[in-house]
């Protein structure tokens, strides 16, 4: 174990490292002050062996208060584009690259969502490992600069960067798994209000297509029979 000084969320970390342990662990978990202001820790949820895992920037108002990943509006569009990338939902793992939820509150009302700093993703950065480590997804496909810059580092842009497939530095193992790849984050696409929207819902899904391809031998199908 970490000493106590040491900052993040390292400290808190169960011993045993199966997915139960760890969430009721990260429910405890004080590795930054965000824990302060929020409702309740908002742990990833999937099975264990699941193929691809979605790695978003933290949980909005609805998660926070639900204490569920990706179940307000951001969350349904990216429901969405994961059926019709032909992936089924249910070989999906879907956690964040921050625990819990950061905002301000303007004149004591509506909570504004503010982004996560370098030293809150660095200090959650520990469950998400742990995640993987316990999920060993095939593909881990980073939401967003927060998520993509948790796992590659502080100067990854998704710009240059995005639909890659990457390998995870200091995680891969002999066979090069998981392998990362990097999008835009579902509410970007659903603040697009130009007329390019159904473009860049079209290049998300894309994305999440060669996430998909990249699965290989998996014995359940990804694509979902509805699709
Ligand atoms: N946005 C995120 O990044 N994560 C969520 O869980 C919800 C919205
Ligand atoms: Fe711990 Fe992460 Fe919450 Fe900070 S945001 S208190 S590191 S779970």
């Amino acid at each position: 174990m970490a000493s106590a000084k040491e900052p993040g969320a390292q400290r808190y970390l169960p011993e045993r490292r199966t997915l139960g342990a760890l969430r009721e662990a990260a429910a405890q978990c004080r590795g930054c002050t965000l824990y302060r202001d929020a409702t309740q820790t908002v742990f990833g949820e999937g099975h264990r062996g699941a193929p691809l895992m979605l790695v978003g920037e933290q949980p909005g108002d609805h998660e926070d208060l639900e204490g569920h990943p990706f179940v307000g509006p951001a969350g349904r569009l990216l429901d969405r584009a994961v059926r019709d990338a032909g992936i089924d939902p249910a070989q999906v793992y879907v956690t964040n690259a921050v625990k819990h939820f950061k905002f301000t509150r303007r004149e004591g009302k509506r909570r504004i969502h503010q982004k996560p700093g370098r030293t809150e993703v660095v200090a959650c950065r520990p469950w998400l490992i742990a995640e993987i480590d316990s999920v060993r997804p095939e593909v881990v496909i980073c939401l967003g600069a927060t998520a993509a810059q948790s796992l590659l580092g502080p100067s990854f842009r998704i710009s240059t960067g995005r639909g890659e497939l990457l390998c995870l530095p200091g995680l891969a193992g002999s066979n090069g798994r998981p392998r990362v790849l990097a999008t835009v984050h579902p509410s970007a696409v659903l603040r697009d209000r130009s007329d390019q929207h159904a473009q860049a819902y079209e290049a998300f899904v894309d994305d999440l297509r060669i996430a998909r391809n990249a699965v290989t031998g998996g014995s359940a199908p990804l694509v979902h029979p509805a699709v």
